[in-house]
């Protein structure tokens, strides 16, 4: 099958970019609402309202939620396109139907996505919250798996532009897990299910994005949402959305996530994941923090009469003013950087650092400056 052309076929083209919110989404699950798929399961901390959509007659039961944290909308873009190819009447789609029942949970933390944070509107990170159950959000979560009693899991996130795949320079546009459930890291017939489809869906994307493919840390900790479920016996994969060359809006990540979903249920449907796959798991190289947005090499600072070169680095902070997000880049480390690499890079060989404040690079001030008074940069890039 032709993974990206079933993309562009089925891409939902009413949402796009970073901030995704239920006010987004509604109309577009209540369209997808012809045979009473849509469910409310519960009320945010500020009561605003939770849904699944549940879809198929099969017998694998698949729960995926996104937007546990409320600012990684990706997933639940592709989520939605997702939704689009199930709704299709396609011969494709009936396999899957017959094959699987699909509940999905778009927005588990609409507050969080409104106010394009991370944590819910009590400032908790749900996916720390998985044992105490402190929030409506994560209570809803648990009734839904208990209820439904999943046979395999897919958590659904969004990871900062500061991941790379181990220290090859490039980003990590997906990166996945199959959480540990036991402080050993130990592999049981469940997480190797995780595995077995982690390493499918890896072999299908290195097609499409070779090398940018990562893979996270496997440390227990059992307030994790990923951990405690697959500590129940129920293969649990998570999923991290991340950077590609040039695309903070993650449009072109979304089509990605939305490959890795659809060639899993293949990989799932083909029964394909009876063998062991460990091996092929953990050649996926480790994430690893080594991406600033924006590196600035062998700048001239003048202090006080003193010329050094160094390097600097700026990062965007994801600011939301009037409904929409800003990237505004901030100047957040200035030092040599070795064993570091920028989405963007420039090498101003030796040009003299000049800025409005003091000439000198501050940290946590806007990335706005001068070389050599000739090359003008505003919110870090250069100024055409
Ligand atoms: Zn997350």
């Amino acid at each position: 099958m032709d993974l990206q052309q079933l993309f562009s076929q089925y891409k939902e083209q009413s949402i796009k970019g970073r901030y995704i919110t239920l006010d987004e989404i509604y109309p577009i699950l209540e369209k997808l609402n012809t045979k009473n798929q849509l469910e409310i399961i519960g009320k945010s901390v500020l009561e605003k309202l939770i849904y699944k959509y549940q879809i198929g007659i099969g017998k694998t039961k698949i729960l995926l939620w996104s937007q546990m944290h409320g600012n990684e909308s990706t997933t639940t873009k592709a989520l939605i396109d997702f939704l689009n190819v199930l709704n299709s009447n396609s011969e494709f789609a009936q396999k899957l139907l017959n094959t699987f029942t699909f509940c999905c949970i778009p927005i588990l933390n609409p507050d969080g996505a409104k106010l394009y944070t991370r944590e819910n509107a009590n400032k908790v990170d749900l996916n720390r919250d998985s044992q105490d159950l402190s929030q409506p959000e994560s209570r809803i979560l648990r009734a839904v798996f208990d209820e439904f009693g999943p046979d395999f899991c897919y958590n659904l996130h969004d990871q900062r532009t500061i991941f790379g795949v181990g220290s090859s320079g490039k980003p990590a546009t997906l990166s996945f897990l199959a959480p540990a459930y036991n402080e050993e890291r130990e592999v049981n017939e469940s997480r190797l299910k995780a595995i077995n489809i982690i390493a499918k869906i890896n072999t299908v994307l290195q097609q499409f994005i070779p090398g940018q493919v990562g893979r996270f840390d496997d440390a227990f900790n059992i307030n994790c949402i990923g951990d405690t479920f697959q500590s129940l016996g129920v293969p649990t994969i998570l999923f991290e959305a991340g950077h590609s060359q040039n695309d903070y809006l993650r449009e072109e990540t979304r089509k990605f996530v939305f490959i890795a979903l659809v060639s899993s249920f293949e990989t799932l449907y083909e029964n394909d994941i009876v063998g062991n796959e460990f091996d092929k798991y953990l050649s996926i190289s480790q994430n690893k923090v080594v991406f600033y947005d924006f590196l600035y090499k062998n700048i001239k600072i003048n202090y006080d009469g003193i010329e050094i070169i160094t390097n600097f680095a700026a990062q965007y902070k994801e600011e939301l003013i009037d409904n929409r997000i800003c990237f505004n880049a901030y100047i957040v480390h200035i030092s040599n950087l070795d064993h570091y690499f920028g989405h963007f890079e420039y090498d101003a060989e030796g040009a003299l650092y000049q800025d409005e404040n003091n000439d000198f690079p501050t940290l946590n001030e806007k990335a706005d400056f001068y070389l050599d008074n000739k090359v003008k940069f505003v919110n870090g890039s250069i100024l055409q």
